[in-house]
C-alpha cells in the first residue's frame, strides 16, 4: 500500500469489490490471501484464467510497502499495469521497453513509497545497485508469475529467473508468492526448492479444462488428415509441429491449399511474429503453424483447436499447449496425431542427452505423455491424474468415452502382421510391410522377390491405415520393436513367438480410422 494509508484501513474483501468490482473470491483465492498478508510463503498453482493475478496484487495493497511483481514478459506487465491503473491503484513497470527519464522518475518513486504495485523484469530486479535500492525500500512481498521458469524440469526454464531464489535469502521476512499454471509435482517441488519458499502454503486448484475435447488419431498420413480436420472446423486453430522445418513446411502446403495460414516459429524475426500473431489474434488468418515458440502471451480467447503434427515430451507441454483452446469456455478441441515411430525417435533423443539423472527424468515424462496418448481409458483422466487430480469418472468429453475402443479377437491378424515381418527377414520398415501384406504391384517388391512370400497379399482386403493402425498396437503391446537405429525396421520381440505358434491369444482394438465430423461438445 502507499505510504500515505494506513496499512489496516482497507480489507481484501473491500478492495475485491471497490477496486477490482468482484462480490466473491474464487476458491482458493481468499486462503492465498490470507496467508500472505499474514507474511507467509504460498505456492499457487491454478490453470491460465484462474485468476490468480488477485492473490499477490491484493495483498500487496493491504501490505505495508510496495509489492514487487518478478514477471517474464513485458507485454504481459504492461497490460497488467494498465489495467491496474484504470482501477485506481498506483501501479508502474521497470523493463527495457521504458527511456532512461521515465526509469530513474520511476526508481525514484518506487523509493518514496508511492506504489501499491510494481512489476519488474528478474534481470531489472536482480542487478546489484536495484536490491540495494530495494534493501532501503518498505516491500509489502515478492510475487513471482509464471515461477515455472525457475525450474528445469518446466516447460519454459529461463536462466535469470533461476538466480531469484536470492530473495529469500537476501530478504528472509519478505513473504514470497509463486504463481504458475504448470501442475506437475515435479517442476512443483523444485520451485519451492529454487525459489527458497519457507515452508509455503501450497495452493492447487482444479487443472481441468471441461469445454476442451482431447483426441488422439495414429498419425498416418499427417498433411492429409490435418487437410481433412480443418475443412471441417469453424473458427481458428494453432498446429504444433517440433520442428521449424516442418514448421514452415506445413504452413506453405498449407496456404498451397487454400487455407488462411502462417507460421510461428524462434527462427523468425521478431516484427515477423509479432505480424502473425497479430493477424491470429485480429482473425486475419484462421491457422498458425508453429513451434512451441509460439506460446506464453498469447491471448486469444476463441481459439477453436490445438492439433499437435507430432507428439510433445511432456504432458505438461501438451496442457499448455491444448490449453490455448477454448479459453472462452466455448467448446474446442485439441487433436493429437501419435505415431510410435515418432515416439521411438523421442526416445532416443533423450537417451543421447549429456546429463543421465535429466535424462532418467525426461524418459518418466515421456512415457506418461506416451501413456497418455496410447491409453483406451478416459483420457481426461489420465490428464488429471498425471497432476494428482484424480477422478475415478470418464469425462463423457473425449475420444475414448465418445467413441469406446471395440475389441476383437485379434490372433489371426496378429499372425498375418508378424509372420509377414519374419519372412521379410525383419529387414523392412512399416510401410513395406504394409506394401508386401496387401500385395501392391510395385517395382522394388518385385525386384526383391518379395512378391514370391508367401504372406504376399494376405492383407488385401483391410486398407493401408487399418494395417497401420493394427502394427501400432502390436508395437504399443511389445510384439514388435522399432529400430530406429536401423531405417525404423519392425522386428519381433521374444513375445512374439507364443502369438505367431498359436499358443496365447491376443485382443486388439478395432481401428477408428475416419475423422468423423465434430458433435457439440459438452459444456462445464
Ligand atoms: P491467471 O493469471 O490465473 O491466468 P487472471 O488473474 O488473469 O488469471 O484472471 C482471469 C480472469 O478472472 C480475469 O478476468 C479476472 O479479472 C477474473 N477474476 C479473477 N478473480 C475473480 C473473482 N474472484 N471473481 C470474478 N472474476 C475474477
Ligand atoms: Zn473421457
Amino acid at each position: 500500500a502507499s505510504a500515505a494509508q494506513p496499512a489496516d484501513s482497507r480489507n481484501a474483501q473491500q478492495i475485491l469489490e471497490d477496486i477490482f468490482g468482484y462480490s466473491e473470491f474464487r476458491s482458493g483465492q481468499a486462503e492465498v490471501i490470507d496467508h500472505t498478508i499474514n507474511g507467509k510463503d504460498v505456492l499457487v498453482l491454478l490453470p491460465t484464467g484462474g485468476g490468480k493475478s488477485l492473490c499477490y496484487q491484493i495483498p500487496a495493497m493491504v501490505r505495508d510497502g510496495t509489492g514487487i511483481v518478478v514477471s517474464p514478459l513485458i507485454s504481459l506487465m504492461q497490460d497488467q499495469v494498465e489495467q491496474l491503473r484504470e482501477a485506481g491503484v498506483k501501479a508502474a513497470y521497470l523493463n527495457s521497453s521504458l527511456d532512461q527519464d521515465d526509469y530513474q522518475a520511476t526508481v525514484q518513486r518506487l523509493q518514496e513509497g508511492h506504489y501499491d504495485i510494481i512489476y519488474v523484469s528478474p534481470e531489472r530486479l536482480l542487478q546489484r545497485y536495484f536490491l540495494n535500492m530495494l534493501a532501503q525500500t518498505k516491500i509489502a512481498l515478492f510475487a513471482v508469475d509464471e515461477a515455472h521458469c525457475v525450474s528445469h524440469w518446466g516447460h519454459d526454464f529461463r536462466q535469470d529467473y533461476r538466480s531469484l531464489g536470492q530473495l529469500k535469502q537476501r530478504f528472509p521476512d519478505i513473504p514470497v508468492i509463486g504463481l504458475t499454471a504448470t501442475a506437475d509435482t515435479t517442476t512443483e517441488q523444485d520451485i519451492q526448492v529454487q525459489l527458497g519458499l519457507d515452508n509455503p502454503l501450497v495452493y492447487k486448484g482444479s487443472f481441468d479444462r471441461p469445454n476442451i475435447r482431447y483426441r488422439v488419431m495414429a498419425k498416418y498420413k499427417p498433411f492429409e488428415q490435418i487437410v481433412t480436420y480443418i475443412r471441417q472446423q469453424d473458427g481458428s486453430g494453432i498446429i504444433y509441429c517440433n520442428s521449424r522445418a516442418k514448421v514452415d513446411d506445413l504452413s506453405a502446403k498449407l496456404h498451397r491449399q487454400g487455407f488462411k495460414s502462417a507460421a510461428y516459429h524462434a527462427g523468425m524475426d521478431a516484427d515477423e511474429r509479432a505480424y502473425v500473431q497479430r493477424q491470429f489474434i485480429t482473425d486475419k488468418i484462421d491457422v498458425v503453424v508453429a513451434t512451441v515458440a509460439f506460446g506464453m502471451g498469447i491471448n486469444k480467447s476463441n481459439v477453436r483447436y490445438v492439433v499437435h503434427h507430432d507428439v510433445p515430451r511432456s504432458i505438461e507441454s501438451y496442457y499448455q499447449e491444448t490449453g490455448r483452446a477454448g479459453r472462452d469456455g466455448l467448446p474446442a478441441e485439441a487433436l493429437l496425431l501419435f505415431d510410435e515411430k515418432d515416439s521411438a525417435r523421442v526416445k532416443q533423443w533423450i537417451d543421447q542427452g549429456s546429463m543421465a539423472d535429466r535424462n532418467a527424468i525426461e524418459l518418466q515424462k515421456f512415457a506418461a505423455m506416451e501413456a497418455f496418448a496410447e491409453a483406451q481409458t478416459c483420457r481426461r483422466q489420465v490428464l488429471l491424474n498425471y497432476f494428482s487430480q484424480f477422478s475415478d469418472t470418464a469425462c463423457g468429453n473425449c475420444d475414448i468415452c465418445l467413441d469406446p475402443p471395440r475389441p476383437f479377437d485379434g490372433l489371426e491378424t496378429a499372425q498375418k502382421v508378424l509372420s509377414c515381418i519374419l519372412r521379410l527377414q525383419q529387414q523392412a520398415a512399416t510401410q513395406y510391410v504394409i506394401d508386401v501384406l496387401r500385395g501392391k504391384n510395385l517395382k522394388r517388391l518385385q525386384e526383391a522377390g518379395h512378391d514370391k512370400l508367401s504372406t504376399w497379399g494376405i492383407g488385401k482386403d483391410q486398407s493401408d491405415q487399418y494395417w497401420h493402425n493394427i502394427i501400432n498396437q502390436l508395437i504399443h503391446r511389445g510384439y514388435i520393436r522399432v529400430d530406429i537405429a536401423s531405417h525404423a525396421m519392425l522386428r519381433l520381440t521374444e513375445a512374439a513367438r507364443p502369438v505367431l505358434k498359436g499358443e496365447i491369444g491376443v485382443e486388439l482394438a478395432t481401428p477408428r480410422l475416419e475423422i468423423k465430423a465434430d458433435k457439440p461438445a459438452k459444456t462445464a
